[in-house]
């Protein structure tokens, strides 16, 4: 696997892997404890090759685990702190998993659970061995499995290839014009969202330091500024939303990264004000608007946003197809619409994954193969909008109920089936609430079993406690409103407009 020999060519020089919090790992230390971490894994697990589910956060040893499960041709897993620990052991038991890495202090209720100190002394017992690349992943094998939002209210698992990830890395590393000095690259979201492949991949094929934000300085602005300060950041990776977030403080400009080249930003509709005060604050450098799913690695186009388009577009544009893979705009059939008209954005390519981990249902509600001139394609059906102008390609919204929030892909009814968990609710609807052309929250309505006389703020309350038993806080709707009865129309389904007037 490319990132794997890239490693072992970066080791024999003086370069750094990833810094998180200050704390440093080389290229050679990254290849010495991966080797290592293989060799526990090839001899204590020798007829097991289920993936190894690692809960963490930024942690250094997330990126040396990672490396070392490619290393024995074992796919990882990486399930963030953020998530609740019935989430996180509702995926445990999902893919029977056999190894489990927490460095986190949630109970897991997972007999053999290893803790940091107890990896770190199986690893020391393999202290210098050394693994063949025949052990490495290989082909169709699994790299990453990442769980997103489900609407039934169980999160999927999204299977990535070594093939799927090689065809990404390829036109990525060409598309970005990454040279491989050993500058920094931002590595700020967490390693369960799929964000976090592209600066992982990216940089580590290309030689490149990760400066990773830890949750915990996340948590306090000045010190992220302050680490922002201390980075040398040359290709910044995020959401827009991280951006934007960044640029409430006047500070973050030049002044706090100078050496700034490049500005990369995914996930989720990126608004001309965003873009435009970037280029106030960052003068001259290139900004890349991208879109992609996780089922199709991460990211499937790109575009430089130039002045010219953004002066000229209300909303900008997602840009042009991967080299080697196709986008479709289709109607309900199936069928191409015509140049400006919309449709659904339907995905062909190498990048393409799979599908859901041990779950064929949902794999072939929404992955394909297509021949298409001789050429056999797996497809993916997005569930996005989108058309295409002058050949470019621009996102308009989604079929479904799944949203971004801040940059998090959720499933509506995921929230609504855990909801509908929580003491006394009977029914709910989640509904987002827009405010200068985007999403700023969640709302849920909720019916209630039987009527407890509490006001809303302690309905409000309650509920949320035993909601963030279930899924994660980010998910958590802000309001909540009891209300007796959902408004219906003529189809006899709720009718969220007229909900949304309750507000
Ligand atoms: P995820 O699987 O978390 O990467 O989320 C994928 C979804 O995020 C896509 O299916 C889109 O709905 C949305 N998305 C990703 N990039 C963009 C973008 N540049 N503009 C608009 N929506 C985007």
């Amino acid at each position: 696997m490319e990132i794997l020999y890239k490693i072992k060519e970066y080791a024999k020089q003086n370069r750094i892997a990833v810094n998180c919090d200050g704390e440093e790992l080389t290229y050679r230390e990254l290849d010495k404890l991966s080797d290592e971490v293989a060799s526990y894994f090839i001899k204590e697990y020798p007829n097991d090759k289920s993936p190894i589910v690692i809960c963490g956060n930024k942690e250094n040893l997330i990126l040396v685990l990672m490396m070392g499960a490619l290393k024995s041709g074992r796919a990882y897993i990486p399930l963030d702190v953020t998530f609740p620990a019935d989430r996180i052991k509702q995926v445990i038991k999902e893919v029977d998993a056999k190894v489990v890495i927490s460095l986190t202090n949630i109970d897991l209720e997972f007999e053999g659970v290893h803790t940091r100190q107890s990896i770190e002394a199986s690893i020391s017992k393999y202290s210098g061995a050394k693994v063949s690349e025949e052990h490495w992943v290989k082909g169709d094998d699994n790299c990453y499995i990442l769980f997103t939002s489900g609407s039934t209210g169980k999160p999927k698992g999204v299977q990535i290839s070594k093939n799927n990830l090689d065809s990404f890395t390829e036109w990525f590393t060409e598309c970005l014009k990454v040279d491989n000095e050993n500058t920094a690259i931002l590595n700020q979201p967490s390693y369960s969202f799929d964000l976090s492949v592209m600066p992982l991949y990216i940089g580590l094929l290309n030689g490149k330091k990760l400066f990773s934000l830890s949750k915990k300085t996340l948590e306090n602005m000045r010190e992220t500024f302050d680490e922002l300060k201390k980075s040398d950041m040359r290709l910044w990776i995020s959401t827009p939303a991280f951006a934007s977030l960044c640029m409430q403080d006047i500070s973050f400009s030049k002044e706090l990264m100078p050496n700034l080249e490049t500005v990369y930003l995914i996930g989720e509709v990126l608004p001309p004000k965003t873009v435009a005060l970037l280029k106030e604050r960052f003068q001259g450098v290139r900004i890349i608007n991208s879109y992609g799913p996780t089922e199709a690695t991460v990211a499937i186009t790109a575009i430089d946003i130039t002045d010219e388009i953004l002066s000229c577009n209300k909303e900008l544009p997602i840009g042009y197809a991967m080299d080697g893979s196709i986008i479709k705009v289709v109607d309900d059939q199936g069928k191409e619409v015509k140049e400006e008209e919309k449709g659904e954005i339907v995905v062909l390519g190498k990048s393409v994954s799979k599908g859901y981990y041990l779950n064929e249902e949902m794999t072939k509600r929404v992955f394909f193969d297509e021949e298409i001139e001789g050429v056999l394609y797996r497809g993916y059906k997005t569930g996005d909008m989108g058309y295409y102008k002058e050949n470019i390609l621009y996102f308009c919204g989604r079929k479904d109920f799944q949203i971004k929030l801040n940059g998090f892909r959720i499933e509506l009814e995921d929230i609504e089936n855990n909801l509908r968990k929580v003491t006394n609710i009977k029914n709910t609807v989640v509904l987002p609430v827009n405010k200068d052309d985007k999403i700023s929250h969640l709302v849920a309505f909720v019916i209630l079993e039987k009527e407890n006389g509490l006001s809303n703020l302690k309905n409000t309350l309650l509920i949320k406690d035993e909601l963030k038993k279930y899924i994660p806080v980010y998910m958590i709707p802000r309001n909540i409103k009891v209300v007796k009865e959902f408004p219906v129309n003529n189809n006899d389904k709720v009718d969220r407009k007229k909900l949304m007037e309750v507000l």
